[in-house]
């Protein structure tokens, strides 16, 4: 198993981190998952250039090109041999003595590394569940941060009683999922929150919009309430690794009649296009 560390492919026993990683202490830091279809990286630019743009955010300087990144991160899915799977890549600000402030002299550190993941077949034929629960997290959301408790406990709740996911809101305003972004269709039109500070502006979330473009889905950038995500036609959630994932019930309300909507599946089955992979019947 081959790891990247500070821009060099390594063996995964070879990787030394501090005990004063700023990214354990703080949460001092920024990452990207890409997901991996049949060798190739999928939206690996748009990936790598939200992976800069997080960094730049919280002034962590990546310590190489764009072209430099994408390569280091193609050989290690090479060397992996990853067919189908995904690249986890971080950056911390760097190990130093434990001080809240920027260290002077601290080296940002990049650890990624390779997993075989299959995907969720099953749930995207079926749908999956999903609570909602308050978004209590801080207010830069569009940040890719490894500062993940909000997003961690709110999950484990939904986990805890038997949903696949949470739906997050402010009071009444749906955000978007802990490690999702969430989307209501009624009357034919896609609604979806705006890419504002309070959700992270998902690469899946793009490729929708592209998508009900060629379908010609109108879409909606706009918050909507808690109740008006219970008296949607359709419900869906987003991620690179959940793809197009129909939400049938939500709060154990069923959205419509409790089955995948037909845009949810044209949308599906169009994104299964664009990744050259089908399985949606
Ligand atoms: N919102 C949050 C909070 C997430 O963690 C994720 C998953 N990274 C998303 C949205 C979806 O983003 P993407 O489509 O880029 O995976």
């Amino acid at each position: 198993e081959w790891i990247l560390s500070n821009g060099e492919i390594v063996k995964e026993q070879d990787l030394e981190i501090s005990k004063e990683d700023r990214g354990y202490q703080f949460g001092d830091g920024i990452y990207e998952v890409i997901r991996v279809y049949e060798g190739d990286l999928f939206t690996a630019t748009e990936h790598i250039d939200r992976f800069y743009a997080s960094a730049e955010k919280i002034r962590i300087t990546v310590p190489y090109t764009k072209d430099v990144f994408h390569k280091m991160l193609h050989d290690l899915v090479e060397l992996n041999q990853i067919d189908n799977g995904q690249v986890y890549v971080q950056i911390t600000r760097g190990a130093a003595p434990r001080n809240h402030q920027f260290p002077e002299n601290a080296e940002p550190v990049v650890v990624g590394y390779t997993k075989s993941v299959e995907r969720p077949v099953e749930f995207l034929e079926n749908g999956v569940k999903a609570l909602l629960v308050e978004d209590v997290r801080w207010l830069r959301c569009d940040i890719k941060s490894l500062n993940l408790l909000g997003n961690v406990m709110a999950k484990q709740q939904a986990y805890e009683e038997g949903y696949f996911e949470a739906i997050l809101h402010r009071g009444d305003t749906v955000t978007e999922g802990s490690s999702s972004n969430m989307y209501g269709i009624k009357d034919g039109v896609l609604y979806t929150h705006p890419a504002t500070n309070l959700i992270l502006n998902g690469i899946t979330r793009r490729v929708i919009f592209e998508l009900c473009d060629e379908l010609g889905i109108d879409v909606i950038e706009t918050a909507f309430t808690k109740q008006q995500a219970l008296e949607m036609d359709e419900f869906f959630m987003s991620s690179t690794t959940s793809e197009v994932m129909p939400v049938i019930e939500i709060s154990g309300q069923k959205i419509a009649d409790g089955s995948p909507g037909e845009l949810t599946r044209k949308l599906q089955k169009a994104f299964e296009a664009r990744i050259k992979l089908g399985v949606i019947s």
